[in-house]
């Protein structure tokens, strides 16, 4: 088998920082160690119509496994959806009723249900537990403290979320995982007046960043070096902007 860096070149992955683990080469590999992907999510992925992973999620699950905070971009329709849930669902494991552990901001709500969509297929048999926040729910009745914490995954848009914040409607000071799907739309948006009230929310010490995005602007890379810690850059095919 090639080297990783061989490896890295013929599936056109660039990564950029130190200590850059190992991409992996096939699905059957996360069974084992380093990786040892919980059987479930391993079965639900052996299941599911993939049968080769794609270069950005060959280089980004090792990356995120290990807890280093990742800036990924890879063309639309290169799989970063399953890129960055393969890593989240393993590290979330199981509900711990401890209220959300995991956020993931996205652009529209069309894009968040369509997350939600991914993640049931790939969390079936976990009893992880994953909330869209989206208009809709601004009319469900107020929520009991034991109802909020039986969610694992939120899934929401900026706005949404800033509201859900600002009324004290979600406790943020659990979630260890934040990732921004599809930050170059979100930047469109206006995501950068938000950033301040989203990171304040999320106020555990530790809280993993990864940002996927389809293009590689500066005000990604703006964004990225204003909220994340000693990332990893990954690209894929053409490097945009
Ligand atoms: P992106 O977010 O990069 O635009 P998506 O995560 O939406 O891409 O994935 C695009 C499509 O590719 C989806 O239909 C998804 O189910 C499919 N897909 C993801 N990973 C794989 C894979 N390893 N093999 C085949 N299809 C995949
Ligand atoms: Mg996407």
């Amino acid at each position: 088998a090639p080297t990783a860096k061989a490896f890295r070149k013929e599936s056109q992955i660039r990564v950029y920082g130190s200590d850059v683990p190992n991409p992996f080469r096939t699905f059957e590999d996360l069974a084992s160690p380093p990786y040892n992907l919980n059987p479930t999510i391993y079965r639900n992925l052996m299941q599911s119509e993939y049968k080769t992973p794609t270069a950005i999620q060959m280089q980004s699950v090792p990356i995120m496994l290990k807890g280093r905070d990742l800036i990924a971009c890879a063309p639309t329709g290169s799989g970063k959806t399953l890129a960055y849930l393969l890593p989240l669902l393993q590290d979330l494991k199981k509900p711990e009723k401890t209220g959300y552990r995991a956020l993931i901001i996205a652009p529209t709500r069309e894009l968040a249900q369509q997350i939600d969509r991914e993640i049931q297929k790939l969390s079936a048999g976990t009893k992880l537990k994953t909330r869209v926040l989206a208009k809709s729910t601004y009319a469900t009745k107020a929520q009991t403290p034991k109802e909020k914490q039986k969610f694992d995954i939120l899934i929401s848009t900026p706005m949404r979320l800033v509201y859900a914040i600002k009324e004290k409607e979600i406790d943020l000071t659990n979630i260890r995982h934040l990732i921004l799907d599809e930050a170059d739309k979100l930047l469109d948006l206006g995501f950068l007046d938000q950033t301040d009230e989203i990171f304040a929310a999320c106020s555990a010490p530790s809280v993993r960043k990864s940002l996927f995005s389809a293009t590689f602007s500066s005000t990604v890379e703006q964004l990225a070096k204003t909220v994340m810690r000693d990332p990893l850059r990954v690209v894929v095919g053409t490097k945009n902007a």
